[in-house]
């Protein structure tokens, strides 16, 4: 019922060489999936780039952030309106890395998810808790925080454009993954938070992507676990093989 979302996150990595080069290695191992929407998220100066070479195949593009004004002045900002026009269907809000160094709060990740939903973008909001929050004993009060003030506001019409990546920060980048009961228990108590807030209809329907140091060694374990409904990639989707692999999870 809910379909797969692999989605890959380049980060701040490959130029417009090194883009299309992974395209071209990419598209001929993923050419026959249609049961698993992939996604691609790029760097903002090769977006139209990539989507010129995707063309035709199926993969979406995204942004790895957005601002929250169409247009004015906001130096070195870009807007929904401009990722829709470079080819963009898709815009990940909130990634960890965003709150973590740019400051990003739920507010703020508001307003840009709000922006996002009115330009025609389906948003993937990123949200996770740190390792003194687990250790603390603190990881569901911080997912609840962030998913009330994340999507505050947000109509239940707009939840076909809505999808939740679950990244707990102790495990994006470092090698070390949730376990999938650990996956699973977070990504399960999100989907009670949304069934409370919006309703059973729209948590039923909605997408939720586990993210941390996914690889094709640990994908099928987690894509096996019920409430987790695809991966937000980082370092593993920097290389075709891998990232192909990780789609075709389930061979
Ligand atoms: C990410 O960038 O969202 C991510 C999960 O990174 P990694 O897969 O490298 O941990």
């Amino acid at each position: 019922m809910r379909k797969p979302v692999i989605a890959g996150n380049w980060k701040l990595f490959k130029t417009s060489e090194e883009a299309v080069d992974f395209v071209n290695s990419l598209l001929p191992l993923v050419n026959d999936i249609n049961v698993v929407e992939i996604v691609l998220a790029p760097v903002f100066t090769v977006l139209s780039t990539v989507k010129k070479f995707v063309e035709g195949s199926g993969i979406s593009i995204a942004a790895q952030d957005c601002f929250w004004e169409d247009e004015g002045a906001y130096t070195g900002e870009v807007s929904p309106k401009m990722l829709v026009d470079a080819g963009c269907t898709h815009v990940i809000i909130g990634h960890s890395e965003r709150r973590q160094f740019f400051f990003e709060t739920d507010d703020t990740i508001n307003r840009k998810l709000k922006a996002a939903l009115k330009g025609g973008l389906t948003a993937i909001l990123c949200i996770g808790e740190t390792l003194s929050e687990r250790e603390a004993g603190e990881t569901f009060a911080v997912l609840e925080k962030q998913i009330t003030g994340g999507l505050s506001g947000i109509l239940n019409e707009d939840f076909d454009h809505v999808i939740i990546a679950y990244e707990p920060v102790w495990a994006i980048g470092t090698g070390k993954t949730a376990t999938e009961d650990q996956a699973q228990e977070a990504h399960l108590f999100i989907r009670n938070q949304i069934s409370r807030l919006f309703g059973g209809n729209i948590s039923d329907k909605l997408r939720i992507l586990y993210g941390g140091s996914v690889k094709p060694e640990n994908i099928k374990g987690l894509m096996s676990m019920p409430d987790i409904d695809g991966a937000l990639v980082g370092g593993a989707s920097l290389n075709a093989r891998s990232f192909a692999a990780i789609i075709r999870y389930n061979e």
